[in-house]
């Protein structure tokens, strides 16, 4: 598979990475060989997180033997130095390596930004970990606008994970021609918008158009590998029709789904994680459906809580219902939980 450079980190990564998410749902058996049999396709790039489950572990033993062909990207998410320093050796021991390519800070919105550069926190330990050469490479990851163009401009990281599909795609016209002139890798998570999106030849061409994006589509399949890397080692340009076809799905989907960008959390006075109880049954058919009723059960709690303020929907900016849409996703989660 062609590869293409990474920005500053100077490592030449195949045209698509490895999702680590979806790796938690097959048997362990099944996730080593999906992760071997993508190696064997040419992505040389894994996506993982401290926080995805299982994820780390099944790559860790895929890996064995096999480590040097693989640009290997995990995070974690808290800020502050002790509890980054404990997640960043359990993730070298889980992933069995003595090095992490890119370490990278997990879902950071305004308030965690703020506390990650402070004196004695996770960056500190970043800087740490990368001259003792645990880590190569510092990361960052967000859903929120604001804070990753921030992030960038302030070239504090190296390589940058943000949304980006044909529906979401804000970050064309700025943050990616950003990142590029100052030679900042990006990688683009939900290829798929969180599976709202099912045509995989759509959604691939159209990530394909931009040369200096890695997607990391997480996969469960043999066979959605097969898919994937067909239409990228294929041509992708895009048809008349096809692009027509992408126009009537944007305007289908408009902006009417919540991005996950957490604006409209920090004022709300019941303190409901409001993308993560709207999303449910995003992430009911993305990450493994066991534990979920467990996993939720306290934030589907709080949001029963909701007072109808509406500050939330003020804050939103795209004009979501979210007190409407949280109710359909205690809904949702309340008939998963009756089963
Ligand atoms: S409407 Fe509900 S979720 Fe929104 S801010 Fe008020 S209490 Fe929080
Ligand atoms: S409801 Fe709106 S503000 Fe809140 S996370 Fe979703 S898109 Fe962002």
């Amino acid at each position: 598979m062609k590869k293409i450079r990474l920005g500053r980190t100077d490592l030449e990564v195949s045209r698509i990475g490895m999702g680590g998410i979806p790796l938690q749902r097959p048997s362990e058996e099944n996730a080593v060989k999906l992760i071997k049999f993508a190696l064997d396709q040419g992505i040389n790039l894994i996506d993982t997180s401290r926080h995805y489950g299982t994820s780390e572990e099944r790559i860790g033993k895929a890996l064995k033997g096999r480590r040097d062909e693989v640009i290997l990207i995990t995070r974690q998410s808290l800020m502050d130095g002790m509890t980054a320093k404990k997640n960043l050796q359990q993730s070298l021991a889980t992933l069995q390596t003595d090095y992490i390519d890119v370490w990278e800070f997990h879902n950071v919105g305004k308030e965690k930004y703020e506390n990650l550069l402070k004196p004695g926190s996770a960056f500190d330990v970043a800087k740490q970990a990368q001259k003792e050469g645990k880590i190569k490479h510092i990361g960052i990851t967000s859903h929120c606008f604001e804070t990753m163009k921030k992030a960038i401009i302030s070239e504090n990281f190296d390589v940058v994970l943000f949304p980006f599909n044909f529906v979401n795609n804000e970050a064309a016209d700025s943050l990616i021609p950003l990142a590029k002139k100052l030679d900042i890798g990006f990688t683009s998570m939900k290829p798929f918008a969180g599976g709202r999106l099912q045509n995989a030849s759509l959604v691939m061409k159209y990530l394909m158009q931009f040369d200096d994006v890695i997607p990391v589509p997480g996969f469960e399949k043999i066979e959605e590998i097969e898919e994937v890397v067909k239409i990228v080692e294929g041509n992708y340009k895009l048809s008349t029709e096809e692009m027509h076809q992408i126009d009537l799905m944007k305007k289908d989907l408009g902006k009417k789904f919540c991005q996950w960008c957490g604006y409209c959390m920090p004022s709300c006075p019941q303190d409901i994680y409001i993308p993560g109880v709207i999303n449910l049954k995003v992430s009911y058919n993305l990450w493994p459906q066991g534990d979920f009723v467990a996993n939720y059960q306290k934030e589907v709690n709080k949001a029963k809580k909701c007072i109808e303020c509406r500050i939330c929907e003020s804050k939103c900016p795209y004009s979501l219902e979210t007190v409407n849409l949280l109710k359909k996703g205690i809904g949702f989660f309340d008939s998963i939980a009756q089963l």
